[in-house]
């Protein structure tokens, strides 16, 4: 068994996240535009076989979750087929879908014979016309119907809010109301700047601001961090579920970052905030085997800077993706 992968700061990399496609069905106004987004040739992309290997290299190196997400990960043919073989790889490993949900709903009974799969929906409104406003789409029914099921097919189950100022801000004690009987993670994100040259700028939110919304209304009572200390969690008293304040602005979770990111290109990146650092795609394209391709996985890991605020100063003048291309 080949050891771990640690990086300089003794951080140990035991989270992948796997951006499966850089497509999209809605066009959420700060990550993509409306019309006219350029997608990557399918010859630029991974093919399901080429995740498949680098996922299984991943899990021998200690990765013991992946999230799948993109894009859109239910707009490509094949997740499930894709799904089904990860977990024949590791019975163990923990698997998160973030999605949408606009798709979502026709799947939920094939995801619950797979197992061990989690789901984070990303609903930025409760209401239908500021759900079209956001993501310039009429799906909202579609949303709201996929995580309604989630919870009967009893998922382990997040929404996801980002909090833009101005368009959703008035709704966060509605989202944090429907921790009240539902067993259900609702975390509101502060907006960070990943807009690149799409989509509309984002006034900042912070967490602080966020949690004091929240304390006018509710009596809330600190769990601390999640596991991965992304997430300050929170309850309201009486309140079955939990709320989550993700400081992604503020990057207050840095010291304990176990995240790789692998991009629908075969980018790896070390750092949301930072830029790609390994081509996977040419390494695996070139015939480079598992041994050469682990060794050049634990140089960059090797190298990673201490913390997001370090990593967007060694951008120099590069503009951030949009998330899309990303991740989240
Ligand atoms: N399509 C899937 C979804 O909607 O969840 C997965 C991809 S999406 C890029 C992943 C997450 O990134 C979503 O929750 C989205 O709201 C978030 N996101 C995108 N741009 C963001 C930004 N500028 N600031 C904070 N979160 C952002």
């Amino acid at each position: 068994m080949p050891s771990k992968l640690i990086d300089n700061w003794g951080r140990r990399m035991d989270y992948l996240r796997v951006a499966v496609t850089d497509r999209c069905n809605l066009r959420c106004r700060y990550c993509m535009p409306q019309e006219k987004m350029i997608w990557a040739p399918r010859s630029e992309i991974l093919s399901w076989e080429e995740m498949e290997r680098l996922c299984s290299l991943f899990i021998r190196l200690g990765v013991e979750k992946i999230r799948i997400t993109g894009g859109e990960p239910f707009v490509r043919k094949g997740l499930m087929g894709f799904l089904r073989r990860i977990r024949l790889i590791s019975k163990n490993l923990s698997i998160g879908i973030t999605t949408n949900g606009v798709l979502t709903g026709d799947y939920l009974p094939e995801l619950k014979e797979i197992g061990g799969i989690s789901l984070n929906f990303s609903l930025d409104s409760l209401h239908r016309e500021t759900f079209q406003q956001i993501t310039k789409r009429d799906d909202f029914g579609r949303t709201r119907e996929a995580i309604q099921q989630a919870l009967e097919f009893g998922f382990r189950t997040k929404i996801n809010m980002v909090i833009q100022p101005g368009m959703n801000d008035g709704e966060i004690t509605e989202f944090a109301g429907l921790t009240k009987d539902r067993d259900i993670v609702v975390r509101f994100i502060e907006p960070m700047p990943f807009n690149g040259k799409h989509g509309d700028g984002l006034t900042e939110m912070s967490g602080r601001e966020i949690f004091r919304v929240l304390e006018k209304k509710y009596c809330l009572e600190s769990l601390g961090p999640n596991k991965s200390a992304i997430a300050a969690l929170y309850q309201i008293r009486g309140f079955r579920g939990k709320i989550g304040i993700i400081n992604g602005y503020t990057r207050s979770f840095c010291d304990k970052c176990s995240r790789l990111r692998l991009s629908a290109r075969g980018g790896l990146r070390t750092c949301l905030y930072g830029v790609n650092v390994l081509d996977l795609k040419e390494m695996l394209r070139n015939g480079c085997d598992d041994p050469e391709i682990e060794a050049a996985i634990r140089s960059v890991v090797a190298r990673r800077f201490k913390d997001g605020h370090e990593a967007e100063k060694a951008r120099r003048n590069s503009r951030f993706e949009s998330m899309s291309a990303i991740g989240g």
